[in-house]
């Protein structure tokens, strides 16, 4: 059972004291997972057990045991986003380009980044964030795009940050970042992230 009352979803999750307890919350999520048939990921809180693991499923399954990202890059994308406890509803959301992640469960990091030709480094890269925030009772509606009304360009200041798009990718990157790609063919989007 997915659980859909925000209030539960806003709940804080702690960490498990074992590497087991956590494998045995990961079997259940990935199980649940794949009755949903549409879902990539699933966080713990959302099937009502408030402790901090949740999985992947894009590549292969992944069980994320009292995960951290130890590093992220200040480079963001866009990305359609749905969440099994919204049913039915979609946002764009700003996720890091790449993050690292330490687990209680994998030898070493875990890199995720969402560049190269492969589509599905997108969708786990974004994964990854959106149930790592859930586990701190952030969704994705937290993560959203939002709409500002047009500025001239010599209003923005070069750390700000800006969308950018060449018709296929999106990128929110700080303006002087942006200034060489808009010279090669990038528009700025009217959309533009909220930090
Ligand atoms: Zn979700």
């Amino acid at each position: 059972m997915i659980i859909t009352e925000e209030t539960q979803l806003r709940l804080i999750c702690e960490e498990v004291k074992t590497v087991k307890e956590g494998e045995e919350i990961g079997a259940q999520l990935l199980k649940e997972l794949s009755e949903s048939q549409t879902g990539i990921g699933l966080a713990a809180n959302q099937i009502g057990i408030n402790k901090r693991v949740c999985v992947v499923n894009v590549k292969e399954p992944l069980i994320l045991i009292n995960p951290r990202i130890v590093e992220k890059s200040e480079e963001q994308f866009m990305f359609a986003e749905g969440c099994l406890s919204f049913p039915g509803e979609h946002i764009r959301t700003g996720r890091h380009v790449s993050v690292i992640v330490e687990t209680d469960n994998h030898e070493g990091k875990l890199s995720f980044s969402a560049e190269g030709e492969d589509i599905n480094n997108a969708f786990e890269c974004a994964c990854v964030q959106h149930e790592i925030d859930h586990l701190d009772g952030i969704t994705m509606f937290d993560r959203a795009m939002v709409a500002q009304p047009y500025r001239a360009p010599e209003k923005i200041g070069r750390n700000e940050k800006v969308t950018i798009t060449d018709g296929t990718q999106t990128k929110v990157i700080k303006y002087k970042k942006a200034l060489p790609l808009l010279e090669s063919g990038w528009n700025m989007s009217e959309i533009q992230i909220n930090t």
